[in-house]
């Protein structure tokens, strides 16, 4: 496995106490395997990816329990220098805001170029022409001649496909993208999720897609974890979970996509806000917001449960939710 995720749990202290932000999280990417992992704000979704890569510094986060394996080896435990080099050569992050992650005072290809200066120790000439390769693999027109050009002047959808190119640079393992779309309309967000799963399959990487809209993922993703309120509620191949959702929450998450056969009709939307996360309700965390929570939901913490041998769904009656 290239990597697994074991138990993990990760600690905020806030104004409001402690903040159990992830709290007991697993889950698993094979090389050319992708992995969308889907919920809302403060889901924990973006805490989970910031302990993968590091990056847990603000606020200051503390993992206080679990393990990260890279093809097999603990990066919570192995050495300083291990550990550098995995996250900064095997592991590449995107993020949503490709401006603010990109320097708007140098030149995009100067920025592509570093890479592999950096840790290639490639000279001006030969990471130059790197970076208009780059450029061209994420299909940018014009690569050449747009090589010198500052990131405020490609268009939000051509910015998002220097970040990916940022990303591929050193050919790693694992790309861990975090809402890459978001900031995108409609159509470019679909030209840029299918040049991220062709390069995907191209490299035989690990991809894990962190997103708040299915939608987005529905064709990218093999397999899909649902997180809610720091756990991780439902995990299931994508179409299994299309077709049957297996936890209350998937379900309402399923009939808020907006579809075509549904214009002029509202959207379903699970009522209420997801809980503050110093005060996770007791029992199962989503029944304050279930339409079929019982007494017994407010007491009782859920488990994992077995659903079919690639499946598993954290809630007492997803027999019933399954069912219908
Ligand atoms: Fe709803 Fe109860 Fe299932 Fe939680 S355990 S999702 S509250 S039915
Ligand atoms: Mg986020």
């Amino acid at each position: 496995m290239l990597l697994e995720v074991q138990d993990l749990h990760v600690e905020f202290t806030s104004r409001d106490g402690l903040v159990n932000a992830v709290n007991g999280v697993s889950y698993a990417v094979d090389a050319g395997q992708t992995l969308a992992v889907l919920g809302e704000s403060g889901s924990g979704k973006s805490v989970t990816a910031q302990a993968i890569m590091g990056i847990l510094d603000s606020p200051p986060g503390r993992i206080s329990k679990g393990k990260i394996l890279f093809r097999g080896e603990d990066l919570l435990t192995m050495g300083r220098e291990a550990r550098r080099r995995i996250r900064g050569e095997k592991m590449a992050m995107i993020f949503q805001d490709a401006l603010s992650s990109l320097n708007p005072v140098l030149p995009v290809g100067y920025q592509l170029g570093e890479m592999f200066r950096v840790h290639r120790g490639a000279s001006r000439k030969e990471s130059k022409a790197a970076a208009i390769e780059l450029m061209e693999r994420v299909r940018i027109p014009a690569a050449r001649e747009r090589v010198g050009d500052y990131p405020h002047q490609f268009s939000g959808g051509m910015r998002q496909r220097i970040m990916i190119a940022m990303a591929l640079a050193l050919e790693p393992d694992l790309i861990i993208a975090d809402e890459p779309t978001t900031a995108l309309d409609v159509t470019v967000q679909a030209q840029v999720m299918d040049l991220l799963s062709e390069l995907q399959q191209e490299y035989r990487m690990g991809l894990i897609l962190i997103t708040h809209d299915l939608g987005v993922v529905a064709d990218a993703a093999d397999v899909i974890a649902v997180m809610y309120a720091g756990k991780i509620v439902e995990h299931a191949p994508v179409d299994a979970l299309y077709k049957r959702p297996a936890h209350p929450y998937t379900k309402g998450l399923l009939e808020s996509i907006p579809r075509l056969d549904r214009k002029g009709q509202d959207l379903y939307a699970i009522k209420g806000l997801p809980p503050n996360l110093a005060r996770i309700p007791p029992g199962c965390s989503f029944h304050p917001r279930c339409p079929i929570a019982r007494d017994r939901c407010a007491v009782d913490v859920p488990p994992l449960y077995e659903v079919a041998p690639d499946r598993s769904s954290a809630c007492h009656y997803w027999k019933e939710t399954i069912g219908d």
